[in-house]
């Protein structure tokens, strides 16, 4: 990995990326490909951001990786490699298991309807209407309408098919009930077309590659390169950044970083017009996570009949917001990783996560933090008893993360997940319009969320960015 020299650094760049994330990496591969001379400057030691792993005795663990849409092939293979393309794979038994309804599924269109017909018994004429108004939502839609009043339309009282329908999207990209309907039509249509897919070999492999990427792309990589100062001239044009108490001076500059930490903290709120200020003042993040990480013993392997690959477990009797996020935990996502499906892997790992607050986190003591900590790995084990009877003798080793947890290795105020809500993707938008040479992009409005929706993202961002140097703004 190639750590920061600050003397090594060239006084210009093309272009300077904030943050080494999916959203942050894939802008850089674009615009150096492009013939754009670019700086990618990343915090923390690793590239990746949330897209992450970490590694305790001989156990690998991924932090990020459940699952996201088939469309990630395409991305990967047009602005990364085809290695990266051809390692992606479908998951191909997700389960649901609460107090509604237990099944298995491949989670795409023409299983959801086969369920929705024959064990829901929904008329199957509503069960395609209802996909074909999902799948036709776009971001110039009605925008009022919320996933809520979409369900009612067209399964009025059907909180179990609600919860089919929704509870899986909720741990995608932390959209709720209460969010806007095409934050969920868009991400819940995006996998409905072929079900839920991984990358063969883990994220250290695929940051790896896309690193190797980077590099033969010729974006100049640093880690341990924190930008504490984007500069910004008195003709509200970007200048230059500070990383590690050096200013370098670039034409164009891309936050990776959190929204709101680029609009307050990068650039300083002195710098935005005041409706610009008060837009993004009332921009929401979106929630946090918690996980415990599980090592089985490598002798005691689970088999794969035995648990799937994605578990979306829930004890409450019904589907809500709040319960979700409670960290009285009763839902849960387990994520199961077997050494026959992860090339490396010599056993098991389970992963369970669930949403949360940052606030039920924070501002407590040390004492009260690591009981929390113990708690959260207490009650994961015992819930995970239902499925795994033996766990407690199957283990190896385990660990918790907290919303601080993802605040600390990302700098992502209050650990945000999934960037922040809807209304953030305008602000994230409108970055160019208020500061020439500016922009954002990754994780934010809940649609560019995720591993596709930060890599699409970085795209759209780097053509734009790419579009405003050839006619000259930079100069
Ligand atoms: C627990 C959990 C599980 C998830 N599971 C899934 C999943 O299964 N499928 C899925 O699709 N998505 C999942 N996600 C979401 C997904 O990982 C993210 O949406 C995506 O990786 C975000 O990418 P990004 O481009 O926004 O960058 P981020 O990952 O947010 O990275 C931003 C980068 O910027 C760096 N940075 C910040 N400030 C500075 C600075 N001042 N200077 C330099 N660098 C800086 C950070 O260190 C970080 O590397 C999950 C997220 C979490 C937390």
């Amino acid at each position: 990995m190639a750590t920061h020299q600050p003397q090594d650094l060239r006084e210009h760049y093309d272009v300077v990326v904030i943050g080494g994330g999916l959203g942050g990496m894939t802008a850089a591969n674009v615009l150096a490909r492009a013939g754009r001379s670019v700086l990618l400057a990343e915090q923390h030691h690793k590239l990746g951001g949330l897209a992450t792993w970490f590694h305790r005795g001989k156990s690998v663990f991924d932090v990020a990786l459940h699952g996201f849409p088939v469309g990630m092939i395409k991305s990967c293979r047009r602005y990364w490699t085809s290695e990266i393309a051809d390692s992606i794979v479908q998951l191909k038994d997700i389960r649901f298991d609460n107090p509604m309804f237990s099944l298995s599924t491949t989670f795409d269109r023409g299983d959801f309807t086969r369920l929705l017909v024959e064990r829901f018994k929904v008329p199957a004429a509503n069960v395609e209407r209802f996909f074909d108004a999902a799948r036709t939502m776009n971001f110039y839609d009605d925008q009022a309408t919320t996933a809520g009043q979409l369900f009612e339309r067209f399964f009025p009282g059907r909180d179990d098919v609600v919860r089919l329908l929704m509870e899986p999207i909720t741990y995608a990209n932390g959209s709720t009930l209460e969010d806007p309907a095409l934050t969920y039509g868009i991400v819940f249509s995006n996998f409905m077309s072929k079900g839920v897919y991984t990358f063969r070999g883990g994220t250290e492999h695929l940051i790896r590659l896309m690193q190797q990427d980077l590099r033969r792309s010729g974006v100049d990589v640093r880690t341990r390169c924190p930008v504490e100062k984007v500069h910004v001239s008195a003709a509200k044009k970007v200048a230059a950044v500070t990383l590690d108490g050096k200013r370098v001076a670039a034409s164009a500059v891309i936050s990776n970083a959190n929204l709101l930490g680029t609009v307050f903290n990068l650039v300083g709120s002195e710098q935005w017009d005041a409706d610009f200020l008060e837009q993004a003042k009332a921009v929401r993040l979106n929630n946090s996570s918690t996980q415990v990480y599980m090592a089985l013993k490598p002798e005691m392997p689970l088999e794969e009949s035995q648990c799937g690959d994605l578990l979306f477990s829930s004890t409450a009797p019904a589907f809500r917001t709040e319960m979700l996020l409670s960290r009285d935990v009763t839902s849960r996502t387990y994520s199961f990783y077997y050494p026959q499906s992860r090339p490396g892997l010599d056993r098991c790992i389970v992963v369970a996560s669930t949403n949360a607050n940052y606030a039920d986190w924070s501002g407590l003591s040390k004492d009260e933090y690591k009981a929390g900590k113990q708690h959260l790995i207490e009650d994961t084990l015992r819930a995970i008893e239902k499925y795994v009877p033996d766990i407690r003798e199957r283990l190896d080793y385990v660990e918790a993360a907290t919303p601080l947890t993802f605040e600390r290795y990302t700098r992502h105020l209050q650990g945000a997940s999934f960037g922040t809500k809807f209304e953030g993707l305008a602000v994230s938008k409108a970055l160019p319009e208020q500061i020439a040479g500016l922009y954002h992009t990754g994780s934010v409005g809940i649609i560019m969320s995720g591993w596709l929706g930060a890599v699409n993202y970085g795209v759209i961002v780097a053509n734009d960015v790419d579009a405003w140097l050839m006619k000259g703004g930079g100069g």
